[in-house]
């Protein structure tokens, strides 16, 4: 189905409109192949030039391959500090996708790529607890500074921006599920881990301002370990660290003593969540939990892994001071409410934890059968 015109808010002068998630989708933001290996549908007015910032990143990635295969002409920009290339290698001869390696920061070309686009996807951001608690000034400042850059230009040619956000905003709250509203419970301006928490939260005050002061049509998203193919365990996440564990024969690592918990949201799910409420005009200026409700412990998890993989690895616990360090703090369990997203546009997650996990695990062992890396890729550079 093919909508007319541009009725996003994002406007550069045109009409601002709402064809909401469900405007051709199947009810739930979900828009899913029909089954016959024709085209996917789209969810969102078409023609829509897309400016993903992260979209070399592993959610970025599917981002960028879930708005190209509905019809949509997707720019991703990244420095390839965190994100990778092999994410978008499948994408990068499609003539409906382009890359662009460079920093957000960089304002004559982010001057030149919101210019041309209908909204931005701003996901570039720091990742990981590892990368955070060994570089916390990179942390702050990629957080800070890329929102601010992607905000000012949002100004500047009226568009419409979905910033990426994180559970970390909540803290170590015991307020669970916790809700959009809720107060925020962060410890000592000492202890890194609550920088990166900070910094999203700081993305969050600006984005929210923008939206006040100059009417910016902003959506928020605060993601709640989203995981699936692609994503890399060498910032510390646990489940490709755990799957990759498994499948090489080493021991899991499981942290403390595993009772600590979280809810695992796979990737696919999400991105169905950013396309629907970022097109939903009732969202603007709002925050919105996406992540699951189903909650498991590391210890569990890790069990899990072992059971769909297979693996006779053993499970060795290590506490907090040898993973990260003395300082370190963790949260004993992280769980959204997700009413809001819920009730406006009627998203909720449908792939099992087993299934991802399934996926993630044969990932993992096809990279290990094949030492061969990708084929060649090509970049159109933006200069
Ligand atoms: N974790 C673990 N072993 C690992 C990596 C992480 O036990 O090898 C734990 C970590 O301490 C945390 C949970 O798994 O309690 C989720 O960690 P992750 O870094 O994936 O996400 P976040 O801490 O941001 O929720």
């Amino acid at each position: 189905m093919r909508l007319d015109g541009n009725g996003m808010g994002s406007g550069k002068g045109k009409g601002k409109g709402n064809t909401g998630a469900n405007g051709a989708g199947n009810g739930n933001g979900h828009a899913q192949g029909n089954g016959n290996g024709s085209k996917p549908e789209p969810i969102f007015p078409l023609p829509l030039r897309v400016l993903i910032t992260g979209g070399a990143g592993f959610i970025g990635s599917h981002l960028a391959e879930h708005l190209v295969a509905r019809g949509a002409a997707v720019t991703a920009i990244d420095d390839l500090s965190t994100g990778s290339f092999a994410n978008i290698a499948h994408l990068a001869d499609r003539k409906d996708f382009r890359f662009v390696c460079e920093s957000v920061t960089n304002e004559a070309v982010m001057d030149r790529l919101v210019s041309h686009c209908d909204i931005i996807y701003h996901l570039a951001a720091a990742v990981g607890v590892d990368l955070i608690i060994k570089n916390p000034v990179q942390t702050i400042e990629t957080n800070v500074l890329g929102t601010e850059a992607v905000l000012r230009l949002a100004r500047r040619y009226h568009t419409k921006v979905l910033i990426a956000s994180t559970s970390e905003v909540y803290g170590k709250s015991d307020n669970h599920p916790y809700k959009e509203d809720d107060d925020r419970v962060l410890g000592p301006t000492t202890r890194s881990r609550w920088a990166y928490a900070e910094s999203k939260a700081l993305d969050e005050f600006l984005a929210l301002a923008y939206h006040k002061e100059f009417r910016i049509p902003v959506v928020i998203a605060r993601l709640f370990n989203t995981v699936g193919p692609r994503q890399t365990g060498a910032y510390g996440m646990v489940i490709p660290r755990l799957a990759q564990q498994a499948v090489e024969g080493r021991p899991l690592t499981v942290y403390e003593d595993g009772l600590q918990s979280r809810c695992f949201c796979d990737v696919r799910d999400v991105v169905p969540a950013l396309i629907g409420i970022s097109h939903c005009a009732a969202a603007e200026g709002e925050i919105f939990n996406v992540g699951s409700e189903q909650e498991i412990s590391i210890l569990d998890l890790a069990r899990r892994i072992l059971r769909i993989s297979g693996s006779s690895s053993p499970i060795e616990f290590i506490p907090y001071e040898r993973a990260y360090r003395s300082d370190f703090e963790d949260m004993r369990r992280r769980v959204p409410n997700i009413e809001r997203i819920r009730g406006l546009i009627g998203w909720e997650p449908r792939i099992s934890l087993d299934q991802t996990l399934e996926e993630v695990i044969a990932e993992f062992r096809a990279r290990a059968e094949s030492a061969s890396s990708p084929g060649p890729v090509r970049a159109a550079i933006v200069r």
